[in-house]
């Protein structure tokens, strides 16, 4: 890496030996995040042959748990090793699986070494030390050095709160704060609520925003634009191009930000854009972290919003009817043995207020999973108070204006409820009183005659 020559020479020495060698692993272009060159498969691929078909299974890496039982295998195999045919298929096999039984015995020892601290706390992360025979979906990738974790023979951790992994190697150099410290730290979660706010790359000194590596435009083959203006001979090594994060409008060195996508809060909030974005690898996961968090108070964040989509105001309506029940359904027993209101298939929070959303709820709306949810919900819930509960039905009302023994319920739309007392009339009725409450206006009478003969 020390190729350049005069002054272009910008590259700082890397603080760990392996990273150097790491960045030409890590993705460069956008489709590609993170071209896989790991192997989870540290059993021989190999075909066995059919002579040790027998064997197979007394040799087992997945099966060696404990280091007593490794060591055994070991000398088994190396005695089967030293009793088969020089050259044979079966030679070769049983060395290539010696060689995978010694590697797994100096993990064990290294990850047991490991063990005795269980979750180390680093930069606010619990660090859990991860068993090699963890079944993981897909590959696992190193939030530090941005490469792969052979996931069945390299030590590695996981941190319990955000998700964040790294070798063990990798563990004593991490420089992100744990994104679940972020979010509790700044007061309760909140999210950036501007679209972008991008500063350029000479605010940050032409450095990563994460970590510090210096990072730069290529002009054209061969040159960079320097912080001083002047093109300079490119260092193949030397310059990283940037990559901006949607959500912190700072740009990243391609071992911070892997160009994964996340869908971005503040475009939902402003422009109603549910459009994934290329985010930073701290970024990707604080949004993953809050996705399901119902922290946006949509109607103060944007009003307008609304208006302009019908289905969210069809959602506020339908929260505020739900609401309306719930009060049935929470003093009734019959609904407390069905598990309702809460277990009627709905997100609980939608019961629990009228204007909170997650991120996860608003991309929901948007491909219509949301609304199904809660018109299963609140026809659940309606069946339960207006149909099948005698208890439920009996808190019906009776418009007592017009005396008319239809029972009617506050969530209605030919109902209207006074906001003073509660009680519930036609809303026809009511207007017709010049929506005057009887029951308001009894209550006041007798009021003024307690002021007039306070001794009664
Ligand atoms: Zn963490
Ligand atoms: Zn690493
Ligand atoms: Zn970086
Ligand atoms: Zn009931
Ligand atoms: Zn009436
Ligand atoms: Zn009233």
């Amino acid at each position: 890496m020390n190729t350049s020559t005069e002054s272009v020479n910008f590259v700082e020495p890397q603080n760990s030996s392996h990273s150097a060698d790491t960045a030409s692993l890590t993705p460069s272009s956008s489709s590609d995040i993170l071209v896989g060159e790991a192997d989870d498969s540290s059993e021989s691929r190999a075909p066995i042959p059919c002579t040790l078909k027998s064997v197979e299974n007394l040799l087992s890496i997945t099966k060696a748990t404990n280091h007593d039982d490794l060591q055994e295998m070991i000398s088994k195999c190396k005695q089967m090793v030293l009793e088969s045919a020089e050259c044979s298929e079966e030679r070769k096999w049983l060395v290539r699986r010696l060689i995978e039984l010694r590697l797994r015995a100096q993990e064990l020892r290294e990850t047991t070494n490991a063990n005795t601290v269980e979750t180390c706390v680093i930069l606010g992360h619990h660090f859990a030390p991860q068993k090699y025979y963890i079944a993981t979906s897909g590959s696992v990738y190193c939030d530090h050095c941005s490469s792969g974790i052979w996931t069945m023979l390299q030590s590695w951790y996981m941190c319990n709160d955000c998700g964040f992994c790294c070798h063990m190697k990798c563990m004593t150099s991490i420089c992100r704060v744990c994104v679940h410290v972020i979010a509790s730290e700044a007061g309760g979660y909140t999210y950036t609520k501007d679209i972008c706010p991008e500063r350029g790359l000479s605010a940050q000194a032409y450095r990563c925003a994460e970590c510090n590596t210096r990072i730069t435009f290529t002009v054209s083959k061969g040159f960079v634009l320097s912080c001083f203006g002047s093109p300079l001979k490119y260092s193949e090594s030397g310059w990283v191009e940037p990559r901006l994060c949607d959500y912190s409008g700072l740009y990243y060195c391609q071992k911070c930000h892997w160009n994964s996508l996340s869908v971005v809060p503040a475009r939902i909030i402003r422009n109603w854009d549910m459009e994934p974005k290329k985010v930073c690898r701290a970024a990707h996961q604080l949004l993953t972290l809050l996705q399901d968090k119902p922290v946006l108070l949509l109607e103060q964040l944007n009003r307008k919003l609304f208006s302009l989509i019908p289905d969210l105001s069809l959602v506020k309506r339908l929260r505020e009817e739900l609401h309306m029940m719930k009060q049935y359904l929470v003093v009734c027993p019959e609904a407390k043995n069905q598990g309702l209101p809460w277990k009627s298939g709905l997100r609980t929070h939608m019961l629990e207020g009228f204007d909170n959303y997650s991120v996860k709820d608003l991309i929901d709306l948007h491909n219509g999973i949301l609304l199904d949810e809660i018109q299963t919900a609140y026809d659940a819930m309606k069946v339960h108070i207006i149909d099948t509960c005698e208890l439920c039905k009996a808190r019906g009302h009776h418009c007592e204006i017009c005396g008319n023994d239809e029972i009617i319920y506050p969530w209605d739309t030919t109902v209207t409820t006074c906001q003073l007392c509660a009680t519930v009339y036609h809303r026809l009725c009511r207007s017709k009183r010049n929506h005057c409450c009887p029951k308001c206006l009894r209550i006041q009478e007798r009021q003024s005659k307690h002021v007039v003969n306070p001794s009664e």
